[in-house]
């Protein structure tokens, strides 16, 4: 498919300040858009990243068939631009797509526009330690009509935006057991934009209470570990690594996949399986559990410090260096760089 570039005619990246950047607030100079009607899609532009125009009856915004990817480039140690398994998240998006009855969109769109806007946008990957360029690839319905039914019009959009280094301070995270994320049967494995809406509510009344965050518990019994806001859960228990098994209520992130990779050819034991609370909370007591963090893009390990569980909280012994999630944190990252050689092919040079 043919790509047609509008290229802008006043790039904005001198008013960005590449020393203090704060996540997802600058936007670099274009986006993909591509135009989905009749059934195939028409066309695939780049243009500057700008205002789009729609009809108060564009569906999407009313019955949510809106879906959305999040991935990272970097800029190696030798200059070139990278980006860590997209692969990975257009399979990802067209297993939200099907759920959502939206069509699929093609490598050819996806990977080769992202190829094309990368090149023309070089210059906003950061070079600096520990910052990145965020990709968002996403698409929506755009039928005007007021109706429950797929649309028959969608629009693909891929946005940029440069990020500084994501640290966190190991985090305090709550069991929730009254509000729920997925369902058996619904829709909890695509990465599709009524979840995180669904979310917002209890996560805030787990921040009013002093916590970062909230653990995702099974929505039938709450007694078993599913997710985090945006991050898969692992835990280093007895050893062994642990986390939920993906499913339809399990978003199966890259990272998750990556870090288990990583585990299972570093010889450490891995478990994909349902693990209960009181398992939990009694191996955090009894010391077995020795580490928990979050795995996703936007961190990619994010350890946890403190689990809160009715009302008490539960500390996680302090980090050392060798902890598996320190060593697997730098492990992905020097691969995201090139500082080690990519030996299990996740680097996708543009
Ligand atoms: C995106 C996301 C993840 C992490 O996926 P990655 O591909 O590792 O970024 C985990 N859980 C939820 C709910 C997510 O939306």
């Amino acid at each position: 498919m043919q790509i047609q570039i509008q290229p802008t005619s006043s790039s904005r990246i001198d008013q960005v300040d590449f020393d203090n950047l704060t996540f997802g607030r600058s936007f670099a100079d274009h986006m993909l858009v591509a135009e989905y009607a009749d059934g195939a899609w028409q066309s695939v532009t780049i243009q500057p990243y700008g205002p789009l125009a729609y009809q108060p009856a564009m569906m999407s915004l009313h019955y949510g068939q809106s879906i959305f990817e999040g991935m990272k480039g970097y800029r190696s140690v030798s200059g070139d631009i990278q980006v860590f398994r997209p692969e990975e998240n257009l399979k990802r998006f067209n297993k939200s797509a099907l759920r959502m009855c939206m069509p699929e969109v093609p490598k050819e769109i996806f990977l080769d526009g992202l190829r094309t806007l990368l090149k023309l946008d070089q210059a906003w990957v950061p070079a600096k330690e520990g910052c990145s360029l965020y990709i968002r690839p996403f698409m929506f319905a755009t039928d005007e009509y007021v109706g429950v039914t797929p649309s028959n019009t969608y629009k693909f959009i891929i946005f940029n935006c440069p990020v500084g280094s994501y640290y966190t301070k190991p985090l305090r995270v709550r069991v929730e057991t009254e509000f729920i994320r997925a369902a058996k049967g619904g829709v909890g494995f695509a990465k599709n934009a009524g979840n995180y809406g669904g979310s917002l509510f209890p996560t805030q009344n787990a921040i009013k209470d002093g916590y970062d965050q909230i653990i995702w518990t099974d929505a039938a019994t709450h007694q078993f570990v599913e997710e985090a806001g945006t991050m898969n859960l692992m835990f280093v228990v007895n050893g062994s690594l642990v986390t939920a098994p993906t499913g339809d209520t399990i978003l199966d992130g890259v990272t998750r996949k990556s870090v288990l990779q990583i585990a299972k050819d570093w010889g450490m034991d891995v478990q994909e399986r349902p693990l209960s609370i009181k398992e939990l909370i009694q191996g955090i007591q009894s010391g077995v559990v020795t580490e928990a963090f979050g795995a996703g893009t936007a961190a990619v390990i994010a350890p946890i410090a403190t689990i809160g569980f009715e009302g008490i909280d539960y500390h996680l012994p302090a980090r050392k260096d060798d902890d598996f999630s320190v060593k697997v944190y730098n492990e992905i990252n020097q691969i995201r760089l090139g500082q080690i050689p990519d030996a299990r092919g996740w680097i996708w040079k543009v």
